[in-house]
């Protein structure tokens, strides 16, 4: 694991690395320079339905350290009528791409699961946190499924505040 600084990275200092994301047919490819800015959870409503799983973990990365290698074309945008943000989807394989929170954001969210190598940030934050829900899994004992490889039971459910 790469720790990155607690601090918002100044720009400028030593050689930019990159890192690479793709969408899952390969056909959106962008880079980021790393380190990103943060990296946080995400389990609010409309990430949940627009991933379609418990959470989305994103990257917040500075635009203009951000480039879209391939892939233009294959873009979509869904503007959501109710809070104006805009989610950026790969139109052939459906895999989420940016997450706007303002149109014309000077940074931009990328989900860590596009990409390949790390960005040079653990996720330490989380945006509403009450939105976790009961069935996410969150580590609990497994023990292996009989005739089933590959799948395991959860053998308790953490007990969780109210
Ligand atoms: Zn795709």
């Amino acid at each position: 694991l790469v720790k990155g600084n607690e601090e918002a990275v100044e720009e400028g200092e030593g050689r930019p690395e990159e890192s690479v994301g793709r969408c899952l047919c390969g056909a959106v490819v962008l880079a980021i320079r790393t380190p990103a800015f943060w990296a946080w959870h995400d389990p609010s409503p409309a990430t949940r339905k627009a991933h379609g799983a418990g959470y989305a973990t994103y990257a917040g990365v500075w635009r203009k350290r951000m480039h879209l290698i391939e892939g233009e074309d294959a873009l979509r945008r869904y503007c959501d009528p109710e809070t104006f943000e805009i989610r950026t989807f790969c139109e052939i394989c459906g895999t989420p791409i940016f997450y706007e929170r303002r149109h014309g954001a000077s940074m931009v969210n990328v989900p860590l699961a596009i990409f390949e190598q790390g960005l040079g940030r653990e996720p330490r934050y989380l945006r509403r946190p009450e939105e976790i829900q009961e069935w996410i899994y969150l580590g609990e004992p497994l023990t292996p499924l009989k005739g089933y490889p590959g799948i395991f039971r959860v053998r308790m459910k953490r007990r969780r505040g109210v």
